[in-house]
C-alpha cells in the first residue's frame, strides 16, 4: 500500500496569523511529504507494506516505525487545528475537572509539559482504558497508542513546527495552539469505538 498525503481539512493559510502559510506549507507540505515519501521507501517489499499505519506503529522499531508514526501523528495534529474558534464542550470540561482538578491547571500542566519536553517530540492528552485522562510526553516519533493509550489531542513540540512564525519561542506557540484546538474534535474521540487509534 501506498501512502499519500491527504489534503488538509482547511486552506493552508486559514490559520493566518496565528499559523502561517509558509510554516503550514513546510511543515505540512514538505517535513510531512518526506515522512510519507520515507515510509513508502521502507515499507517496499516488506510484510509492513500490508499493514494499516496503527498497526505499523503498533508493532515497529527504528525507522519504520519513526516515519510511520510521524505520518500519523502530524495528521492526528492538523485535524486537530480549527481556522475557527471552537469553544471547549462542557463533557470535556467536566473531565478535566475530575481528573486535574481545574480545566486552567489542565492547560497549565499541558503547557508545563510541552516547555519541559527536552529536545524534539510531542505532548498528548490521552484516555487509559479506564477513561482517565493523562498529559504524557512523548519524545521524537513517540505515540501513547504504544502504551495502551487513546490519543485524545497532541501538539507537536519539533522546532520546524513554530521557528519559521514564533522562532524559538514554544511557549507561544503552545498558547496559539490553544486557541487553535478544535475540542469538538477531542470530544469526538472520546466516543470512538476501537479505543487505539482515537483518529
Ligand atoms: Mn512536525
Amino acid at each position: 500500500m501506498i501512502y499519500t498525503l491527504p489534503p488538509l481539512p482547511y486552506a493552508s493559510d486559514a490559520l493566518e496569523p496565528r499559523m502561517s502559510k509558509e510554516t503550514i506549507e513546510y511543515h505540512y507540505g514538505r517535513h510531512l511529504q518526506t515522512y510519507v515519501d520515507n515510509l513508502n521507501a521502507l515499507i517496499a517489499g516488506t510484510p509492513y507494506e500490508d499493514m494499516e499505519l496503527e498497526e505499523i506503529i503498533m508493532t515497529a522499531s527504528g525507522p519504520v516505525f519513526n516515519n510511520a508514526a510521524q505520518v500519523w501523528n502530524h495528521e492526528f495534529f492538523f485535524n486537530t487545528l480549527s481556522p475557527k474558534r471552537i469553544n471547549m464542550p462542557q463533557e470535556l470540561k467536566d473531565i478535566l475537572i475530575r481528573d486535574f482538578g481545574s480545566v486552567e491547571a489542565f492547560h497549565e500542566q499541558f503547557k508545563s509539559a510541552a516547555l519541559g519536553l527536552f529536545g524534539s517530540g510531542w505532548v498528548w492528552l490521552a484516555q487509559d482504558r479506564d477513561g482517565r485522562l493523562h498529559i504524557i510526553q512523548e519524545s521524537n516519533a513517540g505515540n501513547p497508542m504504544r502504551n495502551g493509550y487513546r490519543p485524545l489531542m497532541t501538539i507537536d513540540v519539533w522546532e520546524h513546527a513554530y521557528y519559521i512564525d514564533y522562532r524559538n519561542r514554544r511557549a507561544v506557540f503552545v498558547d496559539i495552539c490553544r486557541d487553535l484546538i478544535n475540542w469538538d474534535k477531542v470530544v469526538e474521540r472520546l466516543h470512538v469505538k476501537t479505543f487505539d487509534t482515537g483518529k
